[in-house]
């Protein structure tokens, strides 16, 4: 197996058009006895891809070794069976079988010359080992905080004792040299996120009195010793990695240091060969662009370098060379992190290397990757509809299949759909025209992307039409709202029609039953607002879409000068960001701004005076006085065009199929646009299979 045959550190030749600006970001790195071959490193990251789905999970992490990342690493990884996510997707290390489903990923990085990593991990009191029922471990008792539904447990966690603690030493070194048999190269000691060795480093949760609690030298004690368990399992030929949280920690005084984040960094200086530095929560540490700009860790991780000589890896959502460079010269980072960043675009470091910055597929920060673990499915990505996809449909980010006829292919309608469906095909080779009846490409992009704090966004549109701007076989036209006749007229051999949604102002009972609409001179839709109908005055947005539009919906008219009110079924404001990490954000965002919001009711009646409520679980009725109401609710495709042209004879105007993708298909969020464009591209003239997709199994041992 590849742990036997130390590491691959083969130099990767540049095609030599790099901007030499950033020939530092391709110096090699030691970490100990490995050496990375460049300062690109994915951090380890959730990608959803448990042991159950190994190959799916090898190929995802080796087309980013393909695309010039040098160090890889894979998800966290369960030690022991007291580490049980469950019901969130976790990958495990704990038995032979193990071993072999983990070689895939690594044998598969190698191949790309790149180091591969593992995140061992212990979940301590913030998993509830729902699978194995074995009691959750904890320094002393203290439950994690749960309020992500899908955290939420009644089991409370075991406090450790002695014999507990041994054991933990000794599940990490064993998981460690099953690591290095799997062929890893970096092997992880995870004390963050609120996993046990971090709660052991935190007072709060660790109010022990024996020589593990108590004082710093106290709390740092079990990771310490950790280091030193991995280090004598592994250390001459793996490098040994520290993954520490530190936002916390560095707010606390410290009567040794400038914060407790120092001295805990000080006491572990000289351990690990390399630290590995972020934040506490997946919220600050996996922040949304809408709330959190790029580089939002740098304050909290920037001492790091100063105080140890071991070299320090961290992320910021980089995309950017510049700001690549400028964390190495500034001595924030040695190496540059990377999780979304690598999702949304693999190929980021060859891009660099080879002075095509311009293709660079930049991420918007709209995890819907997180969602995905919070799904428990594997990775999808806005920007990157071939995430997760590598494996299973055989999508590679890069490489499209040629096109296997000269047909002539007309996309009708320029949203993030129509974008992407026109741009992939452009890859295949077809000739391809794109019209949108709109003055700009972007369709839903155009609104959504003025909206309070989704400006990143634009990103979707910004590297498709660049790209698209690029290509020799594309004619884009705008200002071109095509009827059947001009479809038929035009000569084309497929049509895909991408011509989005509408919002409407149906509404539902409290039982979820479509009960009619609320319509009048003043209630509004967001697609009543895209177009520049915009309600003024005092306005109750009513939100039963629950993903980011309500509350975004609700900020954007509050900075209009409105007084909002925010009314929703659910339990929270834009219920479904808990998935994104933005919920906290929406709540506050929502309260700086002076919006009131009203949970678990229903708006049932508006007369242009005021909305009534009606409680869900209660249906006692309330009103809000307001002028306006915006439903944001329920979309229906934009479809007619689709179906007028079915009536049509097709055949004798030459076209052999029409097709719907994106919005027109199904409406659904930026994510389920890019995916059905990107696939309707790569399905074109291919032979139609009853395999949708392959179906990954697990390693299973004879
Ligand atoms: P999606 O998210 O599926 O891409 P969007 O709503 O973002 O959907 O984009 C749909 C685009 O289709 C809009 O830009 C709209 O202007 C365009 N469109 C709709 N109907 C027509 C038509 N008949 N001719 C040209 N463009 C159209
Ligand atoms: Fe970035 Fe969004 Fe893709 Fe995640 S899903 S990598 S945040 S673009």
């Amino acid at each position: 197996m590849a742990g036997e045959t130390t590491t691959l550190t083969r130099t990767r030749v540049s095609a030599g058009n790099r901007n030499p600006r950033y020939d530092i970001l391709f110096e090699p790195v030691k970490i100990g006895p490995v050496t990375a071959p460049n300062r690109f490193y994915q951090v380890p990251h959730a990608s959803g891809m448990t042991n159950a789905l190994p190959r799916v999970r090898a190929q995802f992490r080796e087309t980013k070794a393909e695309g010039g990342w040098g160090v890889v690493c894979t998800g966290a990884c369960s030690i022991h069976p007291t580490s049980d996510d469950s019901p969130l997707p976790f990958a495990k290390l704990w038995d032979k079988a193990d071993i072999q489903s983990h070689a895939l990923m690594t044998e598969a990085v190698h191949r790309h010359g790149s180091l591969a990593g593992v995140e061992l991990w212990h979940g301590g009191a913030s998993v509830f080992n729902r699978t194995s029922r074995l009691a959750p471990l904890s320094p002393s008792g203290t439950p994690w905080m749960a309020t992500h539904v899908g955290f939420m447990s009644n089991l409370r966690p075991k406090v450790m004792d002695r014999a507990d603690i041994l054991d933990m030493l000794r599940w990490q070194a064993e998981g460690a040299r099953k690591a290095r048999s799997a062929g890893f190269d970096i092997v992880y000691v995870y004390a963050g996120m609120g996993y046990l060795p971090y709660e052991f480093l935190l007072p709060e949760y660790n109010q022990r009195t024996d020589e593990y609690g108590g004082s710093v030298a106290n709390r740092v004690r079990l990771v310490q010793q950790m280091i030193e368990v991995t280090k004598e399992a592994v250390g001459d030929t793996c490098g040994v990695a520290l993954r520490i949280s530190l936002e916390e920690l560095r707010a606390k005084a410290s009567p040794h240091a400038e914060s407790e984040a120092h001295e805990v960094i000080d006491r572990l200086k000289d351990l690990p060969d390399l630290f590995d530095v972020k934040m506490d929560s997946s919220p600050t540490d996996c922040a949304a662009s809408r709330f959190t700009p790029e580089g939002s860790h740098e304050p909290v991780i920037d001492f790091v370098k100063k105080v140890t000589s071991k070299p320090v890896v961290g992320v910021g959502r980089f995309t950017a060379p510049d700001a690549m460079v400028s964390q190495l010269k500034r001595g924030i980072l040695d190496l540059i992190g990377g999780a979304r960043p690598s999702i949304a675009d693999p190929f980021l470091p060859r891009k660099i290397d080879e002075g095509r910055e311009d293709e660079i597929r930049e991420c918007i920060g709209c995890n819907i990757c997180i969602s995905s673990w919070h799904d428990s499915v594997p990775v999808r990505c806005t920007q990157n509809p071939t995430a997760g996809e590598e494996w299973r449909r055989g999508w590679h980010p890069e490489r499209m299949q040629p096109k296997r006829s000269d047909d002539k292919i007309l996309v009708v309608g320029g949203g993030p759909a129509g974008l992407e469906c026109a741009l992939s095909l452009a890859r295949r080779g077809y000739a391809v025209t794109l019209a949108d009846k709109n003055r700009e490409f972007g369709g839903r992009l155009r609104f959504e992307t003025k909206l309070p704090g989704l400006s990143t966004w634009r990103r979707v549109l910004d590297y498709r039409l660049g790209r698209l701007q690029t290509m020799t076989k594309v004619d884009l036209f705008l200002e071109s709202d095509l009827t059947t006749d001009d479809i038929l007229e035009f000569g084309c051999q497929h049509v895909v029609t991408a011509t989005g949604s509408n919002w409407t102002t149906e509404i539902y009972t409290s039982m979820e039953v479509p009960v009619g609409r609320i319509d009048g001179p003043n209630v509004f839709t967001p697609s009543d607002l895209a177009a520049g109908r915009l309600p003024q005055g005092p306005t109750v947005v009513f939100d039963f879409d629950n993903y980011y539009m309500g509350g975004v919906v609700a900020e954007f008219l509050a900075e209009q000068g409105n007084q909002v009110s925010y009314v929703t079924p659910a339990g929270h404001a834009s219920a479904w960001t808990i998935m994104t990490n933005e919920l906290p954000r929406v709540h506050q965002a929502l309260s700086r701004r002076g919006i009131g919001v009203t949970t678990l009711n229903r708006v049932t009646a508006f007369d242009g005076e005021a909305a009534t409520l009606a409680q869900l679980f209660t249906a006692e009725e309330t009103k809000i006085a307001a002028r306006n109401l915006v439903i944001v609710g329920l979309r229906r495709p934009e479809d007619a065009l689709y179906h007028a042209l079915m009536e049509r004879d097709l055949a004798g105007a030459g076209i052999k199929s029409v097709q719907r993708a994106g919005d027109a298909l199904a409406p659904g969020a930026i994510v389920h646009a890019v995916h059905s464009g990107h696939r309707v591209a790569r399905e074109l003239d291919e032979p139609v299979s009853e395999e949708l997709y392959k179906l990954d199994a697990p390693i299973v041992l004879g």
